[in-house]
Order: C-alpha cells, then sequence, then structure tokens
C-alpha cells in the first residue's frame, strides 16, 4: 500500500518511518521496516496500527544505519498479521523487499521456489518475490541485474523496492502498474509510492515509467528498463503545501 526507500546520511529508521507515517492516510493493516547496518541486514514488522512498530522500534531501535525500505501493506494475499507484513526476505536474510500490488502468477512461481526446497513463511504473493531476487543475487549477479530478472517473469501490478546486505549502499525499486516516484535530495535519495512519503526532505521528484527500474544511492539515481537498457524518468517539482 505504501512505500519509502531511503539512502544518505540521516538514520534510515527514523526517516523511513516518517515517510510511513506522511502515508498512513491511504490506510493499511500493517507495517515494517527493514534496514542495511554493517552489511547485516535487520527487519522489524508488526501487524496493526504504525504505532505498534514504533513502539516496538522504541523499546529496542534498530542499529544505526543509513539505507533503509518500509512498507504499510493493505492485504491482499493472507490476513494481516505480522508474518505476513512486509519486508519479506529471502530464506539466507540477505535481500529484503516491500510490494505494493499483486503478482497475478505467484502460484507457479511458488510451486517452482518450494520444488526447489525453498521454505516459505508467509501467505503471501510477496515473499516469492524475495527468494526470487535473493537467489539471483546468491548466484552472483548485482541487485540491480536481479530485480531485472525477476521483473522479467512476473505478471501482475507491483512496484517493489528491495535492499541487499552485501550492497549496502543502494536501494533498488521497480514498477508495473503501480506507482513509484524519487525523491532528488543532495547526497540523499528517497523512494515512495507517492510524495508525501518525502516531501518533507525534498521537493525535487522523479516519475517512474511503466516497466522501469531505479538504483538510488548517496550519489544519483539511475533509471532503466527491465532489460537493463537505460531509460529516462519524468521530473516535476512539488509545489503543493505539506498540511498535516
Ligand atoms: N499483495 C501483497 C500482500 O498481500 C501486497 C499488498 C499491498 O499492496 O499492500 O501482502
Amino acid at each position: 500500500c505504501g512505500i519509502v526507500g531511503y539512502v544518505g546520511p540521516r538514520s534510515a529508521q527514523d526517516t523511513v518511518i516518517d515517510g510511513l507515517r506522511r502515508l498512513e492516510y491511504r490506510g493499511y493493516d500493517s507495517a515494517g521496516v527493514a534496514v542495511v547496518s554493517d552489511g547485516r541486514l535487520l527487519v522489524e514488522k508488526r501487524a496493526g496500527k504504525l504505532a505498534n512498530l514504533e513502539k516496538v522500534l522504541d523499546d529496542a531501535p534498530l542499529p544505526t544505519a543509513h539505507t533503509g525500505i518500509g512498507h504499510t501493506r493493505w492485504a491482499t494475499h493472507g490476513p494481516p498479521n505480522d508474518v505476513n507484513a512486509h519486508p519479506h526476505t529471502g530464506g539466507a536474510r540477505r535481500v529484503a523487499l516491500v510490494h505494493n500490488g499483486i503478482i497475478e502468477n505467484f502460484v507457479e512461481l511458488r510451486e517452482r521456489i518450494e520444488a526447489d526446497d525453498h521454505v516459505l513463511l508467509s501467505d503471501t504473493d510477496t515473499e516469492i518475490v524475495a527468494h526470487l531476487v535473493e537467489l539471483q543475487v546468491q548466484s552472483g549477479v548485482d541487485l540491480t541485474t536481479a530485480m531485472q530478472r525477476v521483473c522479467q517473469q512476473l505478471d501482475g501490478a507491483f512496484t517493489l523496492v528491495a535492499v541487499d546486505s552485501e550492497e549496502p549502499d543502494k536501494v533498488v525499486a521497480a514498477r508495473c502498474n503501480s506507482p513509484l516516484v524519487v525523491g532528488l535530495g543532495e547526497g540523499e535519495n528517497f523512494l515512495g509510492s507517492d510524495v508525501a512519503a518525502f516531501i518533507e526532505f525534498t521537493r525535487e521528484a522523479l516519475e517512474l515509467g511503466q516497466d522501469q527500474i531505479v538504483v538510488i544511492t548517496r550519489e544519483g539515481v539511475e533509471v532503466m528498463d527491465f532489460w537493463g537498457r537505460p531509460a529516462d524518468a519524468k521530473q516535476f517539482h512539488v509545489d503543493w503545501d505539506l498540511s498535516a
């Protein structure tokens, strides 16, 4: 439902939670965050209001991190509970991924994954995608190539945002029939399912086109299609007022 991504000097946990709060108006049933700290992936997620997640994080904050992703879920596959909340990880917990939308061919993909001895923990269509992306990076390609290869196999409507603990300085996202915008900062960059996720921090934005992938680092933003060919996204300035 709501998606946030961040790379930069700020606290990833705080920036992602701020973004999720700005997206609360969309409605949701669960919330979660993943950060990469010191080459480790840390995930915290809870059913219910963002306040439930914030309470857990207040009691036990995630370690300092500068790369993170977050999600507020509106369940389509599986009930709203802690396990089905996003982010989802691959079996080795190297990749974490959040998803808006529906993967139409997930039953077929799930059979393929399970035939390969992967154990899925949730009822979601999303967890399969996390496993597929992780399988790709474990085969030796980078997260960007992994996302391209997986998107080529997916049918449906999706915005996906992923981090890989072995590439701690980037967040990779993709969009197909579901919105995704990039917030352009100075020495930091943001992702959101809409600009509310980051207008507190920047008003310069890029709107991803259909079937595009974007890679954000502190220094820059790179846009391509699902086959890795360079692509253009539309830049715009957000000039409406923040009234929350
Ligand atoms: N289909 C996914 C799920 O049920 C994502 C739902 C959403 O867009 O929040 O977990």
